[in-house]
């Protein structure tokens, strides 16, 4: 007899990041600088004072302190998780029950749809507008009359690029009885956070992540926060001790250095207009370029019936973009990678 495989996981496609070797990344979002290039010293002598043979501690709290503090967030309020990631998956399988109704926006983070999937949730996935900007109104009334009990989608948004202004994640949020779960792994890029309405509303939980503009992804580290009820229903669901000792001593001593995460937040905001300036005046040459979205992220979202041709193009020059059906999404670069992902574009978008 052989073991067989449930329905479920004989359907799931692995997620499959890109894992080849290219000089030039620019297909994750991660953050273009090594924050361990400048706090190499601060990171080693936090990690140095780890106890190996020791568990860590499982309400994070230095590193949740620190975070709460950054943000200036009450630090009660911090849930860590081993990465973002984990606190999705957490949250719709421990406040959703089998069979319940979470909304889904598209495009979106795929992450959200798969684990509603693997925790046997049901999954109504509403389209963006042909913008593919967000109709706030239409999404509240859609949770209203279908039993929904979670909407979770990312602001600014991965991989549109485009962002929800505060004041209408606040009209959601009041005008739906469901959770709401903002994800705001790139809200850094722009400054239209909700974090500081948690309190306020205790139907609303906002993800962060370290990952992106703090530049600290290899560490795998996130935050869910939230009121009371909520916050404390989070760390009771979670596995004691998710998130690592080293991931907990290095972050907590590279958040506390603010000033410097603000600086390279600031700089890549600034690579990022170059990129979106350039592709800009690109598409007014080269016609299979058919639009490049507002972004307020630390990636552009280019939008062509060509983007296959250009991803494989652009890979065999040793560029890595993300290929997205008919789009493009282009993380923000060091100046040099800018440099060297606009030549190669330049030179692939003539030969087409
Ligand atoms: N949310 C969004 C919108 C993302 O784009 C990503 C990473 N691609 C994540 C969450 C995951 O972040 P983390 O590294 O904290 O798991």
């Amino acid at each position: 007899m052989s073991y067989e495989l449930n329905k479920k996981l004989k359907s799931i496609e692995p997620y499959e990041p890109e894992t080849g070797t290219y000089p030039v990344r620019l297909d994750a979002n991660e953050s273009c600088f090594d924050i361990s290039e400048k706090l190499g010293d601060v990171i080693s002598e936090a990690v140095k004072k780890v106890e190996f043979n020791r568990y860590p501690d499982p309400t994070a709290k230095e590193v949740s302190e620190a975070f709460a503090e950054y943000y200036g967030l009450n630090p009660e309020h911090c849930t860590a998780g081993n990465g973002s990631d984990e606190l999705i998956s957490l949250i719709l399988s421990s406040f959703l029950d089998k069979g319940d109704t979470v909304v889904t926006l598209s495009p979106d983070f795929s992450m959200y749809a798969f684990y509603g999937f693997i925790n046997e949730l049901k999954i109504k996935n509403i389209a963006k507008e042909d913008d593919l900007k967000i109709d706030v109104g239409k999404v509240a009334e859609f949770c209203n009359n279908n039993d929904v009990k979670a909407i979770i989608f990312s602001n600014p948004c991965n991989p549109t690029s485009l962002g929800v202004r505060r004041q209408d994640i606040i009209r959601l949020v009041k005008n739906v009885y469901c959770l709401v779960i903002i994800d705001e792994a790139y809200m850094d890029f722009w400054g239209e956070s909700v974090l500081d309405m948690v309190e306020e509303y205790d139907n609303l939980v906002v993800l962060k992540t370290c990952s992106k503009n703090m530049g600290m992804a290899a560490l795998r580290l996130g935050f869910a926060v939230a009121g009371d009820t909520i916050s404390n229903a989070i760390k009771a669901a979670k596995s004691p001790y998710n998130v690592n000792a080293i991931t907990q001593a290095a972050a907590a001593a590279v958040l506390r250095h603010k000033p410097m995460i603000m600086e390279y937040t600031a700089e890549i905001v600034r690579s990022r207009k170059m990129l979106q300036n350039a592709v800009t005046e690109l598409a007014e040459r080269y016609f299979t370029i058919e639009k490049v979205y507002d972004s307020v992220t630390n990636f552009i979202f280019i939008k062509t019936p060509k983007a296959k041709e250009i991803y494989d193009k652009l890979l065999q020059r040793g560029v890595s973009v993300r290929y997205m059906g008919s789009y493009l999404r282009v993380t923000a670069g060091t100046e040099r990678e800018n440099h060297i992902f606009l030549k190669e574009f330049k030179e692939v978008l003539s030969l087409l």
